[in-house]
């Protein structure tokens, strides 16, 4: 395939500079010097063209030849992607390492899909059936998790000619389709896409439903909608991974897609060996048997890291395409900019904040504009979502910098994940008054509809009482808690409630490590129930203290509700009632004690 032959003039670092490749374009893979190292057009200037490689480019030098393939920077698209470990040119990792051992030797070529391995293909449409891009032609059982669909290729339409049932490599004809003019397209399972660009959808709607996570703070408070967006920024030690695995574990969307983006080899390493004994706790199967995970090793130079949130973005893209919910994460994308600021230095190109490129707003916000709910392309009326939660790692955890800012301008949620949280041991430590999500409104009519028609308004509540603490504590701070009056101790000790009984919780208790959306509502409604009772008491009586309220037995049965199984949520009630049980005899003891 290839067309041309160029020459090297200048080589630095990542960035190749090349001449005499006649017919080259934008965005085009190239093969670089004798070891054919992959790298992409990123410029053209005149006969001149500029080159990102992917691979370390030492050696390499003026003279050398290129190559031209005349394709985009593409990946290959069919059975065999979930549980496949790449590095972000869709190199198979796990494959490489057995052939090269953990160094890859430079210019290596391994299939992104196995080209040999054998799937049974069952057909869901038959011979003379109309079909258009995006139908469902079958399915292939891709793992225990996953039902694999053959999608009609985008800019393919027509007749059914023939579709065969049975075992087939990715590279075998399942199908033939004869279009308007009467050609006939051979269908493979295996379908190719150039990773900067988009795939098309028929219709972006608008999120309606949450990505329920069963972390509290996360569903209750600062709540992710299905096909949203989120960024959380990760400082050292602040509980980021254990966010990211509770996610990955637990979300409800059927497919992930995790890219790692490590600047030391040991955090790619990390991602490596952690993923993959990752339990899918609803079905006790290897979380692989439904991820796919995008590694940059240390060993990469930069320019892959810019182009692995492509890639995984187009896988995600891809089982989007066949109506999954499908969620993905990158960490960090702090790496993937400064991947961006390096190969912009190296251009020598006018630099914006902080000698990032003047681009990295757009760049940024048409990574995540990839994300969304969709109606896909088919004729099959189906709606499928991406989400999408990108970590950023600021130096010296500075959110004013360029990557963090730009981020938040794209992103509708944001987790605050608080260092200092982390060391009073309050996990997750997602700072409650820092936090936001853009989409409580509109998923409101969810929460009503599907959890309680209370729990927009319990939400609120909760939200008021933890704001009112942040000014009591400043009071407190100033003059003293005997500054206080009696309702606000209350409130202070509610405050502690929420925080201590709703947003506090463990990953690694057997039951407290997921929260259904229902108890996370009976959990929270009686936190606020309690106070609602003891305030109206207090109201009545100036005779209780905040002690006595403080030592009814319901605060400890708060305490323990994290711990009631979802089998058993009728207990809620039982507690409310006991709330009304003490509430009422604490009165009639106050009341024995006057008389
Ligand atoms: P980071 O990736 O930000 O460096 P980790 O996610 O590894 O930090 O978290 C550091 C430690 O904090 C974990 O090993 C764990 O002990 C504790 N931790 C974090 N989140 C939770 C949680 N939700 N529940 C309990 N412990 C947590």
């Amino acid at each position: 395939m290839q067309q041309n032959v160029g020459k090297i003039i200048k080589v630095s670092g990542p960035v190749v500079i090349a001449d005499g490749l006649r017919g080259a374009k934008m965005y085009d893979v190239v093969k670089v010097s004798e070891k054919k190292l992959t790298g992409e057009i990123i410029e053209l200037n005149g006969d001149k063209i500029t080159i990102q490689v992917y691979e370390e480019t030492s050696g390499i030098g003026p003279g050398e030849p290129v190559y031209t393939t005349g394709l985009p920077l593409s990946v290959e698209l069919g059975p065999g992607l979930i549980q496949s470990i790449y590095d972000g040119i869709q190199r198979p990792l796990d494959v490489i390492y057995q052939k090269e051992g953990v160094y890859i030797a430079r210019g290596v070529n391994a299939e992104s899909l196995d080209k040999l391995k054998k799937w049974d293909f069952k057909p869901m449409k038959r011979k003379g059936e109309k079909v258009v891009a995006g139908d469902r032609l079958g399915v292939v059982q891709e793992t225990s998790l996953v039902n694999h669909y053959i999608l009609v290729p985008i800019g393919i339409q027509g007749e059914l000619v023939s579709i065969n049932e049975g075992t087939f490599t990715v590279i075998d004809v399942i199908a033939e389709i004869k279009d308007i003019s009467g050609k006939i397209h051979e269908i493979q399972m295996l379908q190719k896409w150039p990773v900067r660009k988009t795939r098309p959808y028929l219709e972006k709607l608008s999120p309606v439903e949450p990505l329920i996570t069963g972390q509290r703070v996360i569903d209750t408070f600062f709540t992710i909608a299905k096909g949203g967006t989120a960024c959380v920024p990760g400082p050292f030690g602040s509980g980021k991974t254990v966010v990211q695995h509770q996610l990955s574990k637990w979300c409800n969307a059927e497919i992930i897609v995790f890219i790692g983006c490590g600047e030391r080899g040991n955090e790619m390493t990390d991602v490596l060996l952690e993923f993959p004994e990752l339990i899918d706790p609803n079905t006790g199967k290897p979380l692989m048997e439904r991820t796919v995970l995008i590694a940059n090793t240390s060993n990469m130079p930069v320019a892959a890291r810019e182009a692995s949130v492509y890639t995984g973005i187009t896988i995600a893209e891809y089982y989007r395409d066949m109506g999954y919910n499908v969620a993905l994460m990158a960490d960090s994308t702090s790496r993937w900019a400064e991947a961006m600021r390096e190969i912009s230095g190296r251009l020598e190109e006018m630099p914006g904040e902080e000698g990032y490129p003047a681009y990295l707003g757009t760049r940024i916000a048409s990574f995540y504009e990839r994300s969304g709910r969709v109606k896909t392309l088919a004729n099959e009326d189906r709606e499928a979502t991406i989400s999408v939660i990108g970590a950023v790692s600021p130096p010296g955890g500075d959110l004013s910098e360029p990557v963090t800012q730009n981020t938040l301008r794209t992103v509708q949620v944001y987790w605050s994940l608080q260092d200092k949280l982390a060391y009073k041991r309050h996990f997750p430590a997602i700072d409650w008054l820092r936090s936001y999500s853009l989409y409580l409104d509109q998923l409101s009519k969810f929460f009503e509809e599907e959890i309680s028609k209370e729990f927009v308004i319990i939400r609120k509540k909760a939200m008021g009482i933890l704001q009112e603490e942040s000014e009591l504590e400043e009071t407190v701070r100033l003059i003293g808690i005997d500054a206080l009056s009696r309702m606000e101790r209350l409130t202070l000790e509610t405050a502690r409630s929420i925080r201590e009984d709703f947003l506090h919780q463990n990953a690694f208790d057997e039951i407290d490590t997921y929260t259904s959306m229902k108890k996370q509502f009976l959990m929270l409604d009686l936190i606020i129930y309690f106070h609602e009772r003891a305030k109206d008491t207090m109201d009545e009586s100036s005779e209780i203290s905040i002690d006595q309220i403080n030592h009814l037995t319901a605060k400890n049965q708060i305490a323990r509700s994290k711990f009631i199984p979802e089998d058993q949520l009728d207990k809620f009630e039982k507690i409310k009632n006991d709330i009304d049980q003490q509430i009422k005899s604490l009165i009639s003891e106050n009341k024995r004690k006057d008389e």
